[in-house]
């Protein structure tokens, strides 16, 4: 294993994305197998190819901003989705609009009738059904 830390020295590494590739590489793999598809089959290498490159790479500068990209556009979408089940959650007690104005999401408790609601950052004022 002493000849592999030597090799290794300098290069980057796994990280993040590198894990996310393999993923990929993965799901591709069986979709393969499941849909009996010979592109599939091919396209699965790409993302490994990938994984390899980067994690020999010795230009750590690059594949670490290549990272941090990938690391907020996956948080990005990471909090969509917990805004997503989050709003599903609140469903039954919570009814959600879009100021007219602003565009200011704005939530409401349900089953109060009809209610005035303020936005918070414009202060307009809209009627609308709990
Ligand atoms: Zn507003």
């Amino acid at each position: 294993m002493n000849w592999f830390k030597k090799f290794m020295t300098g290069r980057y590494g796994v990280d993040q994305l590198s894990w996310i590739l393999i993923g990929l590489s993965i799901l591709i793999s069986l979709l393969s197998r499941l849909m009996d598809s010979k592109i599939l089959a091919v396209l699965y290498i790409i993302p490994l190819v990938m994984v390899f490159y980067r994690m020999f790479s010795k230009n750590i500068a690059k594949r670490y901003q290549e990272n941090m990209v990938f690391l907020n556009k996956w948080n990005l979408i990471k909090r969509k989705i917990n805004k997503i089940i989050q709003r599903i959650k609140d469903l039954k007690h919570y009814k959600y609009y879009k100021c007219s104005n602003c565009k200011q999401t704005l939530r409401v408790p349900r089953r109060k009738g009809k209610i005035a609601i303020t936005c918070p950052k414009c202060k307009t004022v809209m009627i609308k059904k709990s």
